[in-house]
């Protein structure tokens, strides 16, 4: 039996991408904003219903360009139902997050939650479009414009998704992208911010070259984060089959929900109506008493049949260390609950339907 691992990374026929490369041989381009990155940022945007998109070398540096427009001491209103780079990026910019509580349904933002969260400090709201569900941005929108608050997206788990035409890089002021090797699209390691106004683009291009505008002084503090042209040409060779792969993994949810949809102690994350989802993960809570085994067991005995699944998002970003010994950490009770009983099954382009059979015999086996 091959071991089946949670995610397996998408890579388009190794002919394909020599062939895309060739050019870097001959132009001798190999970073800093080259014609593969230009090709790569021209062409996202269409794929995220978004007006520009600036690259960087990883989804975190690119939520730090994003958090670092404001002044140190701010307060973002977040969540702690996420991976560790929000919430860390938040705090390397020098920010205060504040941690609201989560919907019990697709796991995102409850906005009813929001409101009590603003001081005078708040400046953004960052919610995380997680698994790929998008967050309640209509009621999110309307409380950041009666409180004069910038919205930033972590929809690293978000790419391409649409919520009927409008596609998930037109909400809020930025949406951060996560372009590494296990999201549905990447480009190895890289990142993307997606917003509406061009005028930020020549700001990002600095911020991610040193702060440099003109490439003689620093006139921001900027870090280095730019994406090489190898990287850009990995996306270029990704996007072609992009298509393809959502189609593969919507069939392996299908086939997911097929097997595991009613079965006692097991609760599904539910479709949203009039999305088009990406089929990113297939998060699913244990309820041990009703199931008959508690979530860490069955990672236990799934991992002796090679079946790997993630704990994810196990510890929430607020129980970490750096948060605890920092900050005062609100409740969030709903969030903390699903975290214990949370857990990602392997969903990957290419998982075959014996593969989620296989999967889901090894989980239901573990009631007995
Ligand atoms: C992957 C991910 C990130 C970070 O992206 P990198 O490209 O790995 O730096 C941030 N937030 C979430 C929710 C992610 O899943």
């Amino acid at each position: 039996m091959n071991k089946i691992n949670v995610v397996r990374p998408s890579m388009p026929p190794i002919e394909e991408y020599v062939e895309e490369i060739k050019s870097i041989w001959e132009n001798r381009w190999l970073t800093h904003t080259g014609p593969k990155h230009q090709e790569l940022e021209r062409a996202l945007p269409a794929w995220l219903g978004a007006k520009c998109v600036s690259l960087f070398c990883n989804g975190h540096m690119a939520l730090e360009a994003a958090f670092s427009q404001f002044p140190a001491g701010s307060e973002v209103i977040t969540t702690p139902f996420t991976f560790a780079s929000t919430t860390v990026a938040i705090v390397r910019c020098g920010l205060v997050p504040v941690f609201c509580d989560i919907e019990s349904e697709h796991y995102t933002m409850d906005p009813n939650q929001i409101e009590p969260l603003i001081t005078e400090k708040t400046v953004a709201i960052a919610p995380i479009h997680v698994y790929g569900n998008l967050c309640n941005w209509r009621r999110i929108q309307e409380i950041a414009g009666r409180y004069k608050l910038k919205v930033i997206y972590d929809a690293a788990h978000a790419f391409g998704v649409w919520d009927g035409d409008i596609g998930v890089g037109a909400l809020g002021d930025l949406s951060m992208f996560s372009f590494h090797a296990t999201k549905v699209f990447h480009t190895i390691e890289g990142g993307g911010l997606a917003y509406a106004n061009p005028q930020l683009s020549r700001k990002f291009a600095a911020w991610r070259q040193f702060g440099m505008f003109d490439g003689e002084q620093s006139e921001i503090i900027g870090t280095n984060a730019k994406l090489t042209e190898f990287a850009a040409a990995m996306g270029l060779c990704g996007l072609r089959h992009l298509e393809e792969e959502i189609k593969l993994r919507q069939l392996a949810v299908q086939r997911y929900r097929e097997r595991l949809t009613g079965q006692k102690g097991l609760v599904l994350c539910a479709e949203q109506p009039g999305v088009h989802s990406n089929y990113a993960y297939m998060p699913i809570q244990i309820q041990s008493k009703l199931f008959g085994c508690d979530r860490d067991t069955v990672a236990l005995r799934m991992a002796k049949q090679e079946i790997y699944v993630r704990k994810y998002f196990y510890p929430l970003t607020s129980e970490f260390p750096v948060c605890q010994e920092r900050f005062f950490v609100q409740k969030t009770p709903i969030a903390s609950d699903i975290s214990e009983r949370i857990v990602c099954l392997p969903l990957y382009a290419g998982l075959t339907a014996e593969d989620v059979d296989r999967v889901c015999d090894s989980l239901l086996a573990c009631r007995s």
